[in-house]
């Protein structure tokens, strides 16, 4: 069929047609299309996605930078200004606003980036057949006719119609509302079936909530049920957390406020002072502008941009901007054992039958490595032990693959390293696959934790395989096999040979078979309930993640409490727990002692436990709400489609990005790119230097709006000439906020991050320590300017000349107070405090420039009034930086030891 032929039709009703039938109608066949078709057709059909949401327009959005009340203030300030004939005053102003402006405009469009350029590292993917094999795609790749394989937890990537189902159902809120999962079959329905009740359709964007299912791409992009609905649905990451919320509202009434206290000002200056009405409006023009700042969310918005910069470095991608906040005040960390803690990198040590145990040699998935007896003599032959390995190697979906010397699992790594232990023992993986042709599973889940195979045995008849916990696998079990025959079961002896291999940390396996006739043809849950025959244990050791072990040390300096909550057994997890040394004497809990437990009871010892063992996802849920309760900030981790929940209500919910569903990354405000425990650490770490740095940049914007306020203030009440004029305050703003203030965003972590305890729950940004360091800067500041006014004046100095010095003497200690704000708490006189960063550096000389282009160019003159100042001068200015920093540095020794 020529791909002309393929239009889709709008109308068809794919529902009502047979598989088959769709097949045909796409020109595809259950092997999938070829490369060259597939690339045809995308080439036809345009890539699977929807088109981006419609962003607001570049114009609309700077447009939007002026959309505020100082704004509105300062403009008709101007006008004002401009109609009594102070051209120059005005046409600052306005400068000055556009100047903001552009800035604004500029940043925002900045952190914007930086979070798109994010969300492309966790791109979906999905299993498309393709030529006949299973290929794991860009899910942006797929194009209609495409056969795609889906299970529990992934999210459709495309309009699909089922060619066979096992327990699928999906859930399609997103389509119809409906919050209980649609069950999904292969059979078709009516034509004129509603959406909800099309059960041979997966719809693009829902998700698969149970079982496993193949099916042809009917429709992909724009063309989707859910594309033509909304047009969009990769909604644009908002730019706004909860702080950043409450400094933007707080700036609102701030302003406000600020307006009002100008106009009783301008009332009290005209009536009361003799003010001329020009210049009470600029002395409160002046005032308005001094006490605002206004470009503090700009350079907060890009302080969290940096922070998932640097997270995403470090492996932890942000989803939602307010994990930021979140990460930094994290007390409890839960997470998953297999793969966050451990490696990951499981190699088969142990064999233990009914007759032998036996030893296996050799490390990674290499299939080298040699069989031993405990005394490392030979092995004594065991026909258990051969069928054992059969199971471990047919119950089964794990492919290793040599690329140079190196071998690598594509899949489970404890089945890729069955399949290593299988060649060990000098079978040949694929041949044995071939000869017990596999005819249907239950694949493992972590609520049942087993998983289940039917195959053809070579000798005759049919065989079930079995492999899983073994508590789990023991309990389907009738009788053991001994040596060809069986023998009734002996609990005892397994338990034993349970608990010495996991007290090893080895995490054990159970395996199970039965024959079966051959009129069996498909598994279920009922079939491998009862009457199975156990074949023993394997032993896999996981070792702990190097980096794991430095990431608990780290978290527990840093007061953060880790809970380890694994589906493994109890003594695997106690091993690996004490390698890890995640509590001095970590106490373990089973999942099933929750069942019972009270939500009371569970609050109260959820602190002292930290593993908990065969452990389900609904206990994570529980122990999330439990340790929520107790007042912690709890980051969780989770893979599974069942997961969710308890990602969802955590704090901080964090998904696998490799071995994750779709389901958990959905939920998860942050996605592991490696899967790593140290991740989460890192991303913590930095969430606290982005606090801290929040704090810096708001600790040192204000006080000079205070010193300005309060000079301007004090000036009027005591109706002293102005020390500063309107403009003056524009320009000592605007200079300072978009370079010293935005280096305090780039600012590297304190030394002693995470060293501290966390931040309480509800810790107002301004702290007490805040509100006093900022009353107290404003005060020194304000001394400072009227100090150097009083000393220009005596020295006869014009009051041009005098202002300026005012202005030079206020920039000068923002920069000395700069380095004092840049620790927060220890002593900045050190080689490194003085030194500072290449940020810093870059930000003082501009400052530095722009201060001597104030102080001697004629233009600027002309602008400001300014004029030059004398070298002798500036000594003095800079005496006064000088004093400022020695006085702040002894107001932190004081404030430490008073413990503010
Ligand atoms: P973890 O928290 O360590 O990741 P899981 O929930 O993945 O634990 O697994 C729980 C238990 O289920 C394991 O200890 C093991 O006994 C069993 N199990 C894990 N993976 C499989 C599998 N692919 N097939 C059969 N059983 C498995
Ligand atoms: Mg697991």
């Amino acid at each position: 069929m020529k791909p002309a032929d393929l239009a889709p039709d709008e109308s068809a009703a794919w529902h009502a047609l047979t598989g088959d039938e769709t097949c045909a109608a796409l020109a595809t066949s259950l092997d999938g299309l070829g490369q060259d078709e597939a690339t045809r057709r995308l080439d036809r059909f345009g890539h699977n996605e929807l088109p981006p949401a419609a962003r607001t327009h570049p114009v609309l959005r700077f447009l939007a930078q002026f959309n505020n009340a100082l704004i509105y203030f300062l403009l008709s300030a101007a006008v004002a200004a401009i109609a009594l004939g102070h051209i120059i005053d005005g046409a600052v102003i306005v400068v000055v606003v556009l100047i903001n402006a552009v800035v604004g405009f500029i940043q925002e469009g900045k952190a914007e980036r930086a979070l798109d350029a994010i969300r492309d590292m966790i791109a979906p993917h999905a299993v498309v057949v393709r030529g006949g094999e299973r290929h794991t795609l860009d899910t942006r790749l797929i194009v209609p006719g495409d056969i795609v394989v889906v299970e529990a937890g992934d999210k459709v990537p495309a309009d699909i119609r089922l060619l066979r189902a096992r327990g699928l159902s999906a859930d399609e809120a997103i389509l119809t509302g409906e919050s209980v999962p649609a069950e999904k079959t292969e059979r078709s329905v009516p034509p004129d079936a509603a959406l909800g009740d099309r059960a041979p359709i997966l719809h693009s964007g829902t998700l698969i909530t149970t079982g496993q299912g193949t099916g042809v791409a009917i429709a992909t992009g724009p063309r989707t049920e859910i594309g033509r609905i909304s047009g969009m649905i990769g909604a644009v990451q908002s730019l706004t957390t909860p702080l950043l919320g409450q400094i933007n509202a707080f700036g609102t009434r701030f302003t406000w406020f600020a307006i009002a206290t100008a106009a009783l000002l301008f009332a009290f200056a005209t009536l009361a002072r003799d003010y001329a009405p020009l210049d009470a409006l600029m002395v409160v023009v002046a005032l308005a502008v001094g006490v605002v700042p206004e470009g503090l969310p700009a350079v907060i918005t890009i302080t969290l941009a940096l922070g998932v910069r640097r997270m995403a470095a470090r492996n932890a991608v942000v989803r939602r901007l307010p994990a930021v906040e979140t990460l930094g005040a994290t007390s409890v960390i839960c997470s998953d054992k297999t793969g966050t803690l451990t490696r990951n990198e499981m190699t088969v040590r142990h064999l233990v039958t009914s007759a032998s145990v036996t030893a296996v040699s050799g490390s990674g998935y290499a299939p080298e490595g040699e069989l031993a007896d405990p005394q490392g003599a030979a092995p004594v032959p065991d026909v258990d032990r051969d069928m054992l390995v059969h199971a471990g190697l047919l119950c089964n979906d794990a492919r290793l693959v040599q690329s140079g010397d190196q071998w690598a699992v594509l899949g489970d790594p404890m089945e890729g390293a069955l399949v290593a232990a299988a060649a060990k023992t000098g079978l040949h993986p694929e041949t044995q696959r071939a000869l017990w042709n596999r005819l249907d599973e239950i694949p493992f889940d972590a609520q049942h934790r087993f998983m289940a195979t039917l195959h053809d045995d070579p000798q005759g008849g049919r065989r079930i395989f079995v492999k899983g916990a073994p508590e789990r696998v023991l309990a389907m079990c009738a009788d053991q096999a001994a040596g060809g025959t069986t023998r009734p079961l002996d609990p005892g002896y397994w338990q034993e040979c349970i608990d010495a291999c996991a007290s090893g940390g080895e995490r054990v396996l159970g395996f199970a078979s039965m024959a079966v006739g051959t009129d069996t043809e498909r598994l279920d849950f009922a079939m491998v309930e009862g009457g199975l025959t156990f074949l023993g244990l394997a032993g896999f050791i996981d070792p702990p993640r190097d980096e794991a072990i430095a990431a608990v040390a780290e978290c527990r300096s840093a007061g953060i409490a880790i809970k380890m909550i694994t589906g493994d057994h109890q003594g695997t997890a106690a091993a690996i727990a004490r390698q890890l040394a995640i509590a001095d004497d970590p106490r373990v809990m089973e999942g099933a002692a929750l069942d019972g437990m009270p939500d009371e009871e569970l609050r109260r010892v959820v602190e002292n436990i930290s593993v908990f063992a065969r452990a389900t996802p609904e206990h994570k849920l529980r122990i999330v709400d439990a340790l929520q309760a107790n007042g912690h900030i709890v980051a969780m981790t989770g893979d599974g489609v069942n997961d969710a929940p308890a990602v969802k209500q955590a704090d901080v919910g964090v998904a696998m990005g490799r071995k994750g569903t779709e389901a958990a990354k959905e939920a998860a405000q942050m996605v592991l790119l490696d899967d790593n425990f140290a991740s989460i650490v890192a991303a913590v770490h930095e969430g606290r230097t982005v606090y801290d740095n929040i704090r810096k940049v708001i600790g040192w914007t204000l006080p000079s709006n205070g010193g300005e306020v309060l000079c301007v203030i004090l000036a009027i009440i005591l109706g002293l000439t102005l020390p500063m004029t309107a403009v003056q305050i524009l320009w000592i703003n605007m200079i300072l906020t978009v370079t010293l203030g935005l280096v305090l965003a780039f600012e590297p972590a304190e030394p002693d991050v995470m060293r501290r305890p966390p931040r309480p729950r509800d810790a107002p940004i301004l702290s007490r320590f805040l509100l006093w360091r900022i009353g107290f800067v404003s005060f020194l500041f304000m001394l400072g300017a009227f100090g150097i006014f009083e000393y220009a004046q005596r020295r006869g100095y014009a009051i041009e000349g005098a202002r300026t010095m005012v202005v030079n003497t206020l920039v000068v200690m923002e920069i000395f107070y700069l380095f004092n704000v840049r620790y927060l708490h220890r002593t900045s006189f050190s080689l490194i405090g003085a030194m500072g960063t290449p940020a810093v550096l870059g930000a003082i000389t501009v400052v530095v420039a722009a201060q001597l282009l104030f102080t001697y160019a004629p233009f600027m003159h002309d602008l400001f009034d300014s004029a030059p100042v004398a070298f002798v001068d500036g000594l003095v200015i800079l005496l006064v930086g000088v004093a400022t920093m020695t006085i702040l540095e002894i107001e932190k020794i004081l404030t430490r030891r008073l413990n503010l």
